[in-house]
């Protein structure tokens, strides 16, 4: 068996946060082979994330049956799959890709392919977390989406959010990449179906070329922040529930809280005072966010109220 001082669990933001900051004997561990590849997102990132930026925002623009509301946000598209792959090639741990961890006990971590130890196991295993799982963290609600690679036909530097009927309580996106632009949907039923729809809406507004480049799935955890720390496993990213229930946007959240979870391992500061930072810096926020996600739910009906009512746009922090 394998000995280890930290096991990461997961190489996606908060796994790669964790690795990049820490020394010592270390193992990344990800099921997927190539997981910088083909990643679920829509890119968008506020100005101080530290990834090089391919595309700069300077708008968000919100369309709902009220009209188009403009609001002036500032931030930038960024090329996931870069960005990770270069993270990847600059750590100096043991990295094992292509590798599913089935099960977590006592600081043992169980693969498809073997069983190692560790002083701290961290779950940086995203929204569906087994790690979670296996130290009896209850699952959050999970919003299926989608994101679309696809040739943009208009350079705009805005980003575009559409509330609308078919989108059954969710929303699609537009955000513009270079020539190419992220879309697509989040929402509760119909997934497929609904992308389909969203295409064909964008396309008729001479927005997008048909050709797709890439299709990728995901979950966004929509309950909050969740128990960070049990047992010498401390969860990070969309595995401790970081992702705002509202928006779907987690990047930020997860390359922050990593560098806390680092600071533990590096003996700076107790699990429990990660936790305890964690939830003071982002527990109230992502409580709230989800009281508006509920909102935008409930009045789901009355479209134009709801997003009024919840959305971003219509009210300050
Ligand atoms: C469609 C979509 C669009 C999004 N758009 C945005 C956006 O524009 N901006 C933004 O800020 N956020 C966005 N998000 C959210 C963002 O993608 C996440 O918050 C972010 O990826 C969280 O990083 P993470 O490292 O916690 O998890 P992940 O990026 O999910 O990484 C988890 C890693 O763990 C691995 N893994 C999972 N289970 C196991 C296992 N059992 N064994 C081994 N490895 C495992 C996975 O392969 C994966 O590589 C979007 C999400 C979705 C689904």
């Amino acid at each position: 068996m394998g000995l280890y001082d930290v096991i990461i669990v997961g190489a996606g933001p908060a796994g790669l946060g964790v690795a990049s900051q820490i020394e010592g004997k270390v193992l990344l561990i990800d099921k997927r082979k190539t997981p910088y590849k083909k990643i679920a997102c829509a890119e968008w990132v506020p100005l101080s994330f530290p990834a090089k930026g391919v595309q700069y925002i300077e708008r968000v623009v919100t369309v709902y049956p009220g009209g188009t509301v403009y609001n002036h946000w500032k931030g930038k598209i960024i090329d996931r799959e870069k960005w990770q792959e270069s993270i990847v090639m600059s750590l100096h741990c043991d990295i094992h890709f292509g590798e599913k961890v089935e099960w977590v006990e006592r600081g043992i971590v169980k693969t498809d392919k073997g069983r190692y130890k560790a002083d701290w196991v961290i779950g940086a295993d995203g929204a569906v977390s087994q790690v979670r799982r296996a130290i009896g963290i209850k699952k959050p609600s999970l919003l299926p989406a989608v994101n679309v690679r696809v040739k943009a036909k208009k350079y705009i530097k805005e980003t575009h959010i559409y509330f609308m009927h078919e989108i059954e309580k969710g929303y699609g996106w537009y955000f513009p990449k270079g020539e190419y632009a992220n879309i697509g949907v989040g929402c509760n039923r119909n997934l497929k179906k609904t992308l389909y729809f969203f295409i064909q809406f964008l396309f008729s507004k001479n927005f997008i070329d048909k050709n797709i480049s890439s299709v990728s799935f995901g979950y966004i955890p929509l309950s909050g922040l969740l128990k960070l720390v049990k047992n010498r496993v401390i969860l990070v990213g969309d595995a401790g529930g970081f992702t705002d229930p509202l928006t779907g946007a987690g990047l930020f959240q997860a390359w922050d809280a990593a560098r806390e979870v680092a600071r533990v391992i590096k003996g700076e500061i107790s699990p429990k005072e990660y936790e305890n930072l964690m939830h003071k810096t982002y527990g109230k926020f992502l409580k709230r966010r989800y009281e508006k996600r509920k909102i935008l739910e409930e009045k789901w009906r009355n479209l134009k109220e709801a997003v009024e009512k919840s959305w971003i746009s219509f009210f300050q922090e």
